[in-house]
This record gives C-alpha cells, sequence and structure tokens, in this order.
C-alpha cells in the first residue's frame, strides 16, 4: 500500500466536511463603523459619549479596529436605520483582542470592560466571538462605543452587528466545524496513546505531546480554553497559555520529526540544525511569562519569524531525507505541506495586518486534523518496517541463505515439536534423512560456486516435492533432513520417491553439458519403540547409510 492511497480518502473526506461552511453570521445592515481622530491627548471618556467628538469620528473599512499605540482608541458603531428586526440586534468582536477593550452601549452607556479570555462570557454563545446584547429598540442615533487601550491592538478586530438568531446560526455551525477538526486529532492522539501504552517508542510520546500542546493552542485561539471548567484562573493570564502551547507543540514537532523522519541519518547536518531550533522556542515559552521583558511588544512577531525559518528547514531536511530513502520523510512532507503553506499565510497575514478569511481560520484546524490523520497513519506504517525488519532478522536467524531451507537448529525445533505433536495425538510420523550422491566429484570437477548451484537446485526440487505442512532443513554441508509429520509409511515412502526422481530428473545448466545430481535417502518412521526424536534422526541416517551402499539414488 503506498501512503498517497488513505491520504485521498482522507483529503476528500475533509473536502466534503468542510464544504459549505459560511463562517460569518449574516450581517443585519452593515453598521457605519468610524474612528476617532485628530484629538490631541487622550480624549475625554463623558464627552465622546455625550457627542462632543461627533463631527470627528471617521469611518473605518471593513469594521477592522486596531489600536497599534498604547493610547486609547475610541470606535463609534452605528446603525444605518433604527433596528426592526424579530430579534434583538448583537454587538460580535472577533479577532486576536490583545487590547484592553471598554464598551459603552446604549442606553446606560456604562463602562463596560470586555475580554474573551473572562470566565463568565454570555454563556449562549461560543467564544468565536465577544458577543453583547443590545437593545431591541435601537435606534440609528443611538451609537456604541468603543474603547482600545493599552497594550495596543497591532492585529485587526472585527466587529459586527447582527440579528440574534442568524448569529446563532453561523455560531452552531462555527461550533460543529470546530469540534469535528478537534475531535479528529483528539482521536488520533488516542490511538497515538494506545500504540505508545503498548509499544514505548519515544516517538509516540513527542507526537502525544505536540499534538495536545497544539489542540490546547487551537482551543485558546478560538477561546474554548477558557470556558472549559476551573478555567477561570486563566483569565488573567489572557492569551499567554495559547502563546505557550504554541511554542511547545512547535518545539516537541521538531524532536517528533527529528525522530520520525530518522533526520539525523539522513541528513545530519540539517539535522543539527532543525535541532538546534528548539531552544529558541524554549526560550519564547519561559520569556512570555516574565513581564520585565516586555514580552508582548516582541515576542509573536520573534515566534512568527521562528515558525517560518523551522518550518522551512523542516520542509527542505525532509525533502532531502525523501530523496535519501526515508519513507517516513515522505509521510511528513505529504501530511504538513498544506499546514506549512497555511503557516506562512497565516505568519503573512498576521505580519502585514490583514483580517482572518474563512478559509485560513478554518483551514488551520483542517490541515491539522489531516496532518495528525496522515502521521498516524504513517506511525502505522513504521510499525509495520519495524514488524517486517523483525520477521526477516527472525528469517534470517531461521533458514539458511543458500538452498532457503531450514537451518540444523530450526529444523531440530520443528522436529520436537512434531515428535511431542505426534506422541501425544498418537499420529504417524516420518523423517527423511538425504545426503548427495558423489558431491565431492561436483565440487572437483566444476568448482565450489557449481556445486553451490547444484546445491540450491536441489533443494528448490526437494521442497517442491514437500506437502504444506512437511519442513525441509539443512542439517550439515550437503545432508537434509525432512520432518514429514502425519505421514503413514506409505505416504512417507511415497514421498522420498517423489524427491528422489525429481532431483535425479534435475538438469543444471552450465557451460557445456548439464549437470545432474542424485540423492540417497533414509527413512524412518515413528513407532512406539522410539525413545526420542534424535533416535528418529539417528534411524534415518542408517537407513540413508544402507541406501548409499546399495549403490546410491535410492530410497531405504
Ligand atoms: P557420498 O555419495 O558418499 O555422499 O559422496 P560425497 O562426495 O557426497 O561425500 P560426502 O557426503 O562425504 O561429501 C560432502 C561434500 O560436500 C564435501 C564438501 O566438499 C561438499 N560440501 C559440503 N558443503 C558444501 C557447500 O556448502 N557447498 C559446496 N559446493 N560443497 C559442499
Ligand atoms: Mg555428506
Ligand atoms: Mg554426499
Amino acid at each position: 500500500m503506498t501512503p498517497i492511497q488513505p491520504l485521498r480518502w482522507c483529503v476528500l473526506l475533509l473536502l466534503i466536511l468542510s464544504h459549505g461552511v459560511p463562517c460569518a453570521a449574516m450581517d443585519a445592515g452593515t453598521p457605519e463603523i468610524a474612528v476617532l481622530g485628530g484629538v490631541t491627548g487622550t480624549p475625554d471618556a463623558d464627552a465622546v459619549l455625550r457627542g462632543d467628538y461627533a463631527t470627528r469620528f471617521a469611518p473605518v473599512a471593513r469594521g477592522l479596529l486596531r489600536a497599534p499605540d498604547d493610547r486609547s482608541a475610541w470606535y463609534r458603531v452605528r446603525l444605518p436605520v433604527d433596528w426592526s428586526a424579530d430579534t434583538p440586534p448583537v454587538l460580535a468582536i472577533s479577532g486576536d483582542v490583545r487590547a484592553r477593550v471598554v464598551a459603552y452601549l446604549p442606553p446606560a452607556y456604562a463602562a463596560q470592560p470586555v475580554s474573551p479570555y473572562a470566565a463568565d462570557l454570555d454563556p449562549r454563545f461560543s467564544r468565536h466571538a465577544v458577543v453583547l446584547e443590545l437593545p431591541r429598540d435601537l435606534r440609528a442615533d443611538q451609537p456604541v462605543y468603543l474603547e482600545l487601550g493599552a497594550p495596543g491592538q497591532t492585529q485587526p478586530m472585527r466587529v459586527r452587528v447582527a440579528d440574534y438568531s442568524s448569529y446563532q446560526i453561523g455560531d452552531l455551525r462555527h461550533v460543529r466545524l470546530s469540534v469535528f477538526f478537534a475531535s479528529v486529532q483528539v482521536a488520533m492522539l488516542l490511538v497515538i496513546l494506545c500504540f505508545w501504552l503498548v509499544l514505548r517508542d519515544r516517538v509516540f510520546l513527542y507526537f502525544i505531546g505536540y499534538v495536545t500542546a497544539q489542540i490546547v493552542y487551537e482551543m485558546a485561539a478560538s477561546g474554548e480554553l477558557h470556558a472549559l471548567p476551573g478555567a477561570a484562573v486563566l483569565a488573567p493570564l489572557g492569551f499567554h497559555p495559547g502563546q505557550f502551547a504554541a511554542v511547545v507543540s512547535a518545539a516537541l514537532s521538531i524532536s517528533f520529526i527529528l525522530e520520525f523522519a530518522e533526520l539525523a541519518r539522513h541528513v545530519p547536518r540539517l539535522a543539527r540544525v532543525l535541532s538546534a531550533m528548539r531552544w529558541p522556542y524554549l526560550g519564547f515559552a519561559v520569556a512570555l511569562w516574565i513581564a520585565p521583558l516586555q514580552p508582548d511588544r516582541w515576542l509573536p512577531n520573534a515566534v512568527n519569524a521562528m515558525l517560518v525559518l523551522s518550518t522551512c528547514t523542516a520542509l527542505v531536511a525532509g525533502w532531502r531525507a525523501w530523496r535519501d530513502g526515508s519513507r517516513q520523510a515522505g509521510f511528513f512532507l505529504i501530511s504538513w505541506l498544506p499546514l506549512l503553506c497555511l503557516t506562512m499565510l497565516r505568519v503573512a497575514q498576521l505580519l502585514v495586518g490583514l483580517p482572518l478569511p474563512a478559509w485560513l481560520e478554518y483551514g488551520f484546524p483542517a490541515s491539522m486534523a489531516y496532518a495528525a490523520v496522515v502521521i498516524t497513519v504513517g506511525l502505522a506504517d513504521r510499525t509495520l518496517q519495524a514488524r517486517r525488519e523483525r520477521d526477516l532478522a527472525h528469517r534470517l536467524a531461521e533458514f539458511d541463505p543458500l538452498t532457503g531451507a531450514l537451518n540444523r537448529r530450526a529444523i531440530l525445533t520443528r522436529l520436537h515439536v512434531a515428535y511431542a505433536d505426534a506422541r501425544q495425538a498418537r499420529h504417524p510420523l516420518a523423517v527423511l534423512f538425504l545426503d548427495l550422491d558423489h558431491f565431492k566429484l561436483v565440487n572437483d570437477g566444476h568448482g565450489h560456486a557449481t556445486g553451490d548451484r547444484v546445491l540450491a537446485a536441489v533443494a528448490a526440487t526437494m521442497q517442491g516435492e514437500l506437502r504444506e505442512l512437511d519442513w525441509l532443513g539443512r542439517y550439515g554441508g550437503e545432508e537434509f533432513l525432512v520432518v514429514l509429520p502425519d505421514a503413514a509409511e506409505p505416504v512417507a515412502r511415497a514421498i522420498a520417491e517423489r524427491i528422489r526422481a525429481g532431483v535425479a530428473g534435475l538438469e543444471i545448466e552450465q557451460a557445456g553439458a548439464p549437470l545432474r545430481a542424485t540423492v540417497s535417502v533414509g527413512v524412518a518412521m515413528l513407532d512406539e519403540t522410539t525413545p526420542s526424536a534424535e533416535a528418529l534422526v539417528e534411524h534415518a541416517d542408517s537407513a540413508l547409510y544402507d541406501a548409499k551402499a546399495r549403490g546410491r539414488n535410492r530410497v531405504v
């Protein structure tokens, strides 16, 4: 099975499931969003709310709010006409909210701090956005004011007004989709956890580590982390837990790739570089919590730059390891390529400060789910490879490389098992002892290499005359032992005769006339008086001796 086959189905499934997923709720009449400008110093909140600065508000495009400085930025959200829908209007604030946000809602215009990390958000909505319900009779002349303060908001925040029921329809779709992608990842996590419990391979632990951190990051990004029971303790930490999970996931995923694709073996220099790239991530994971370092100012961009650097390095290393024959590197490339492309796009989007489009928002968890599935297939494949290698080692330890027959130890083991079975079940058992006739002459006349070819050809012929349950073993130089379980004397005799005739009829190609060989066969049957498996072999050996004495190429 090539790794491609299951992948096609995964991709198809993800495409079907993510098809037709609208991400934004229907907006009921686009509100006018405007930003306050041209005020020196910090504007007085009361003056803004009284409408003193009404003429200084200028419209902003696409409902995108920013506050790059520490200074407060004031936004006004106003309906074009009075609200008339059946359900009340809701104000939805979404995006990577980092700034302190205070909302002033009509009719009271009391200051209401807004944080997506708060534990007590309105439980009627998912955490895809912070949703504030507005009065059902909201008029066009009753604007909502939003004040964005320190530490600033470099990434755009989006503000929309929608009617309650259409917002909930969109919100439910969002929840379904997010839960599906998270479930796929959790399912893969559990599969690999089971693998690890049984196989104890370190590579499984790295997978479990980075996927867990990834899930935590996604849940933090979607806000759902902060809705978990007990997550109130995380609220004061803001977006830091999510950022922490992201950098830990990045470091662990490097460990995983190094081990999984065996990069150190295939591309040692790149593997060392990639391995060293884990340190900056660990540094970020620590710096995140040290307030005097002012991590909020520089860390997000540093992490993004590092992500670009390490993902590119991982891609190149994976590509070269794959070219060098690492099958797992191929799995890595196939699984991570969509994720890496999306990471690049996401980083570009963040650096440029564009809003997050829906395909990118959902493409991320989708590609993570996809990668988890493919990597799980890759891990299963790796386990299969290991089993094949073990089986091969097993075979090599049991079989004679020249003739493909069992080696002496293996055939004797089979004989002992067959002997015990036959004794217990009172079934017949026969043993053949075979020795090539005048084989020294073949070696002397045609050389050792030709002798080897004859040996291999004779063994193949012998094997061809046996039944499914019989065993052929090379006992010594050109001596073979055949164990015939369940074979009564006539059957054993017939098989021995078939072998003898088969070998006698064999023509081994060589320069000049083809070579011929014959074999003498001694047959021994198990009976009540046979004391051991060894005795059975001795009986067969003495029968062979008789066969040789009586002129060779015969069965005794
Ligand atoms: P006999 O009919 O009495 O069995 O005569 P023989 O020449 O076959 O005598 P014997 O069985 O004693 O000789 C075994 C010879 O088989 C000795 C050795 O040169 C040869 N031989 C043993 N192992 C190998 C091998 O792996 N390859 C080759 N080419 N020859 C082998
Ligand atoms: Mg011999
Ligand atoms: Mg011989």
